[in-house]
C-alpha cells in the first residue's frame, strides 16, 4: 500500500499515467515525433553526466552512495518517461516492439560468433 507501482505494473499502465500527467498539463500540443526523441536523448545525456570524466572504479562506486544512486535512477526514469511518452502517443506496442527486436537481435548477434565479443554485427 502506498506505492503507485509494484512489480505488477504494466507497461501499458505506464503509458496511461505518462497521459494521464501531460493531459492535466495541457503538453499534448507541445509534444511531437521530434520533440519527443530530443527529451529522450536529452535525458539521456544527463544519465551520462553522471559519469563523466570519472574511471571505471568510481562510476560503480556512485551505486554504493544511495544519493547519488537515486541521482542516477532519476536520469534513468526521466529517459524512460519519454520513450513511454513516444510509444504512448504514437500507439506503439513495446512489448511486442521489444520482443521482435529482441529476435532481431538474437539473429544479428548468434551466441557462436558474438560471445565475449564486443565487435559489431556487420563485422563478425
Ligand atoms: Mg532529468
Amino acid at each position: 500500500m502506498g506505492h503507485y507501482m509494484d512489480s505488477d505494473t504494466t507497461i501499458k499502465e505506464l503509458k496511461n499515467r505518462v497521459q494521464k500527467f501531460c493531459e492535466e498539463r495541457d503538453w499534448d500540443q507541445f509534444h511531437n515525433p521530434k520533440e519527443i526523441s530530443i527529451g529522450i536523448i536529452a535525458e539521456a545525456v544527463e544519465l551520462t553526466e553522471h559519469f563523466r570524466w570519472c574511471s571505471e572504479k568510481e562510476c560503480l562506486d556512485m551505486f554504493k552512495d544511495p544519493k547519488k544512486k537515486e541521482e542516477i535512477r532519476d536520469e534513468l526514469s526521466d529517459t524512460f518517461y519519454w520513450i513511454l511518452r513516444f510509444a504512448q502517443k504514437y500507439d506503439i506496442d513495446l512489448s511486442d516492439g521489444f520482443d521482435s527486436k529482441m529476435k532481431k537481435n538474437a539473429i544479428k548477434y548468434p551466441i557462436s560468433k558474438a560471445k565475449g565479443s564486443k565487435k559489431k554485427y556487420n563485422e563478425l
